[in-house]
């Protein structure tokens, strides 16, 4: 194993694989270092989009736009978590680094007409034009490579593969379907879209400069001379090898909340499941801890709502659904133990995460947790619900009774509670509005919702009533965390006298989020891994003669 480089990057996610070819780039010569056996990280799991404020597509599209604008909108959204620093450099870093993209590398970006998640706040673009994504990439060139990368959200279950993209879904604006000649190109093709193609295609870039990562090579200490970080120490084939950087050392090795410590020790809440890769366990924020990072924004994350699915593995662990359509969809509330609702179930699903850490400070517990998508047969007769096509028949594992009473005494909620709030839930959807918690109100809320009636409130709020009922457990998930040392608008991590490591870097879900506790759009936690990559990177490099003569 190769030990002597410029720039040595710690993950292969979209913050690591992108920092890695600015790096090289800019002249430096790169070690990517990935713990897990296949690349990609959560990057490749995801859907791949990416929120990029004031870029060229929307521009190009006629959507309004700017860089005040989107500084404003996160402003609006900081409660004191954002560093105005790092708001600007991600803003300012967005057209260089998409720039950089599509033209030094095979990923090409679309438009998604999706809207911001508070688009009504200051500065918010309630028609989308920040939310971007990938377009498909062809893995047939990747040769021993292309089974090497992660499996997505969207795999198909034989291949592999991601055949359809976000912008051919109906959420897309497309109609969710692909006919059958192109379907058989694309299989033959081994075309990949979202955050699998997205990393096919960043792999595709390495692999023509001539590097390639370094998989099951676990980052386990950084090395110090005293005054700087030179190298890191990697785990690999039950070796320690001592890796040398002559630029710096960039952490993209995403968040830690596969790290149960690391959980109950910072976040401020309850996340009873990561909805993540396994290997995500805090090495990165752990290795700058112990350089004498200052370290932010650890109470957060990308929060999550999810479900289980029982007996089914993914990355070797428990299986979770990310629970995005059907909590907005017309005939579903959520109630916790007492039947009560306390949330808009439409709102996007980062924010909600708040709803899940109310504490009662009289009964000294999480209110809201457990808690209950409850919905009907209507439901699922004119939607379906998860894999179950509409008019299709639910799985036995989900509970269900004749009457509101009877499931809420299978499942555990108060039975005069659930009834009181299906009859208040149906009052309030027959007046056209909801008082308790302004579901439908936002222009967000209905796009997860029945499409053919949006942008009306109908898109969301509908009726509960028709036998049998059903209540679905939803869980406190998260993407992924984003607390790490804090760093300035380049990724170059600062002590806690705030001045900078060197040598140390950082980017993605590793770092001090730079948008603080905000999920500003679809795509929220891509956009900023993307800049600070390509920013962080692109520093790393410029610092190799620097530190060799210091
Ligand atoms: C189902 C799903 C869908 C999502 N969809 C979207 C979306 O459409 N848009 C969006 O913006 N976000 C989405 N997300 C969130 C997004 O995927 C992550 O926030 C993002 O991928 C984080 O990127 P990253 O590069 O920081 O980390 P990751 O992609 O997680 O990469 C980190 C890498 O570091 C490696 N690593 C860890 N420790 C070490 C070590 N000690 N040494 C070496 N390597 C190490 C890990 O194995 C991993 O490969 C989604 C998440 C999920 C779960």
């Amino acid at each position: 194993m190769q030990t002597d480089f410029d720039v040595v990057v710690l993950g292969t996610g979209a913050a690591g694989m992108v920092a890695a070819l600015a790096a090289h780039d800019a002249g430096a010569r790169v070690g990517l270092f990935e713990k897990a056996s296949v690349v990609g990280g959560t990057t490749a799991l995801s859907g791949g989009v990416a929120w990029m404020p004031d870029n060229r597509l929307a521009r190009d599209a006629g959507l309004p736009d700017s860089r005040a604008d989107a500084l404003a909108y996160l402003a609006a959204l900081s409660n004191g978590l954002i560093r105005p620093e790092m708001a600007e450099a991600f803003v300012d870093g967005v057209a260089e680094a998409l720039n950089y993209l599509e033209t030094k590398t095979p990923v090409r970006f679309h438009l998604l007409p999706i809207p911001d998640y508070h688009p009504e706040h200051p500065g918010g673009c309630p028609k989308g034009g920040r939310s971007i994504e990938p377009g498909t990439f062809s893995f047939a060139g990747l040769g021993d490579w292309s089974d090497r990368v992660g499996i997505g959200q969207f795999s198909d279950p034989v291949t592999g593969h991601v055949y359809m993209t976000t912008r051919e879904s109906p959420r897309g604006g497309g109609a969710g379907r692909i006919d059958e000649a192109e379907m058989q190109r694309r299989r033959e093709a081994k075309v990949n879209g979202r955050g699998r193609g997205m990393i096919g295609a960043l792999l595709a870039a390495c692999l023509e400069r001539g590097f390639a990562p370094v998989t099951e090579a676990r980052a386990v200490e950084l090395i110090t001379d005293g005054r700087r970080v030179t190298g890191v120490r990697i785990e690999k084939d039950g070796k320690v090898h001592d890796v040398t950087a002559r630029g710096g050392v960039v952490i993209a090795t995403g968040g830690f909340e596969w790290n149960a410590d690391m959980v109950t020790g910072f976040l401020r809440g309850p996340m009873q499941h990561p909805a993540s890769i396994p290997t995500n366990t805090g090495d990165g924020q752990a290795m700058a801890m112990k350089a004498g990072a200052r370290m932010g924004n650890m109470r957060e994350a990308w929060w999550m709502p999810v479900c289980l699915l029982p007996g089914v593995k993914q990355y070797g662990e428990q299986k979770v659904v990310l629970i995005l359509r059907e909590r907005a969809l017309p005939g579903g509330i959520i109630v916790n133990r007492k039947g009560r609702r306390f949330v808009n179930e439409a709102t996007n699903y980062n924010a909600l995460g708040g709803a899940f850490h109310q504490f009662d400070p009289v009964r000294f517990e999480y209110g809201n947790l457990p808690c209950w998508l409850v919905f009907d047969a209507s439901m699922i007769e004119r939607y379906g619900f998860l894999d179950v096509p509409a008019g299709g028949t639910m799985p036995a594992w989900v509970p269900s009774g004749a009457t509101p009473e009877e499931l809420a005494a299978r499942v555990g909620i108060d039975p005069a509670g659930l009834r009181a709030s299906l009859e208040r839930w149906n009052a309030a959807v027959a007046a056209g509005s909801d008082p308790e918690f302004g579901r439908g109100d936002s222009a967000y809320d209905g796009f997860n919702g029945d499409l053919s009636q949006y942008p009306g409130k109908g898109a969301t709020l509908g009726p509960i009533g028709t036998a049998p009922y059903y209540a679905l457990e939803i869980v406190s998930s998260t993407l992924g965390t984003k607390g790490g040392p804090v760093t300035d608008g380049h990724g170059a991590v600062l002590d806690n006298d705030g001045l900078p490591i060197h040598g140390l870097f950082a980017a993605g879900n590793a770092m001090a989020g730079p948008t603080g506790m905000v999920y500003g759009g679809a795509g929220g936690t891509l956009g900023p891994a993307i800049v600070f990559g390509y920013r962080s990177g692109r520093r790393a490099a410029a610092q190799v003669d620097a530190m060799v003569n210091a």
